[in-house]
């Protein structure tokens, strides 16, 4: 006896993807499943259906057996075995705690998309973060000096901004009440303090986010000295992973970069800088001991997936579970605050 299902073969691949990116399952797995929706999609149902009667399903570039298993499953109204496996394998909660803060999460301040080192389409990421429920999705993407993830050129990040502003009318619009794309970046924090991106290309965003990813391991002094650069420029709004370290994963560990915490932090508080908890789980960072001293300099703070991934977009959780359990009050958290807020206290 197969359950039934009605809600077509797209949402089905999309949903086995999503799936396999929250459990973290290598990428190459979840590709099949995402070009297999990429594929059908502009198709129709008529031809899809056609195809699955005839058995020529696997002749459409991008779906293979296994692919075509699922949509032939979905097509004829049942659950695809694969979508059904996963649903009791990999759908069940990410953590036992976090759940209480992770409802009060209006969206999320740092996303990449396949511009830079993300391995989706704009729309895709802001598809699933409507479906997470989210108000809006800050679109952050990598600036230039990050060349091995594609940071995005002046010329680039404009052209990206023209895709945002498309996506939002696609979708509705932003600036209503509906779900808005909010223009971002990762802009990484350069030896000086500085940041990667030209001052009028950053005053067009509405959030951004300043990262240390090179030169992870110079001396606390001059790493102090960059950080706080980076935190006084009046165009930051929150600093990403702020240790760099990594504790899992396929990338492998990386210790934490060393700097005057303090100082750091309280240069974060003074200038009204949010500091981030990355929630990625091979980031996990701040770690637990700087997360306090952070809460106790009088932080505000974001919870961001830093998600390249759709699925990955569902880890904010993580981040909500390490907040709770280091006693930091919704309301300094500002991804919890309504947009307008959001966006007021970005520009101010
Ligand atoms: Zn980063
Ligand atoms: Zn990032």
């Amino acid at each position: 006896m197969t359950d039934e299902y009605d809600a077509g073969p797209v949402a089905a691949l999309r949903r086995i993807a999503f799936l396999l990116e929250r459990h973290r399952e290598d990428t190459y797995k979840v590709k099949a499943f995402r070009n297999a929706a990429a594929a059908i999609l502009p198709l129709g149902e008529d031809a899809v259906a056609r195809a699955v009667d005839d058995g020529s399903l696997t002749d459409v570039p991008g779906v293979g057996a296994s692919t075509a298993a699922v949509i032939a499953s979905a097509v004829r109204g049942e659950l695809p075995d694969r979508l059904a496996q996963l649903e009791s394998t990999h759908a069940a909660p990410l953590t036992a705690g976090g759940a209480e803060l992770r409802a009060a999460l209006r969206g999320d301040c740092h996303s990449h998309s396949d511009w830079s080192d993300g391995g989706s389409p704009i729309e895709e990421m802001a598809m699933t973060a409507i479906e997470l429920g989210h108000d809006y999705l800050v679109l952050t993407d990598h600036s230039p000096r990050l060349k091995i993830a594609r940071g995005l050129s002046v010329e680039r990040l404009r052209r990206q901004l023209d895709v945002v502003d498309a996506v939002n009318q696609h979708l509705g619009g932003a600036g209503g009440d509906g779900f808005a794309l909010l223009r971002g970046i990762e802009v990484d924090i350069l030896d000086d303090g500085s940041l990667d991106q030209t001052d009028e290309m950053l005053d067009r965003l509405d959030v951004r986010v300043a990262s240390v990813h090179s030169k992870l391991a110079m001396d606390a002094t001059p790493m102090t000295r960059r950080m706080i650069g980076a935190v006084t420029n009046p165009r930051t709004n929150v600093l990403g992973h702020c240790t760099g370290r990594m504790v899992t994963g396929n990338r492998g560990t990386r210790a934490q970069s060393t700097f005057d915490a303090r100082a750091v932090f309280e240069a974060c508080a003074e200038h009204d800088v949010a500091v981030e908890i990355n929630a990625r789980p091979e980031r996990c960072d701040p770690p637990d001991d700087l997360l306090a001293l952070a809460r106790d300099a009088g932080c505000l703070f974001s919870i961001d997936s830093d998600a390249h991934a759709p699925g990955q977009l569902d880890f904010l959780v993580l981040g909500c579970e390490r907040a709770e359990d280091a006693g930091i009050e919704a309301d300094r958290i500002v991804n919890t605050w309504p947009r307008q807020r959001l966006l007021e206290w970005a520009a101010s």
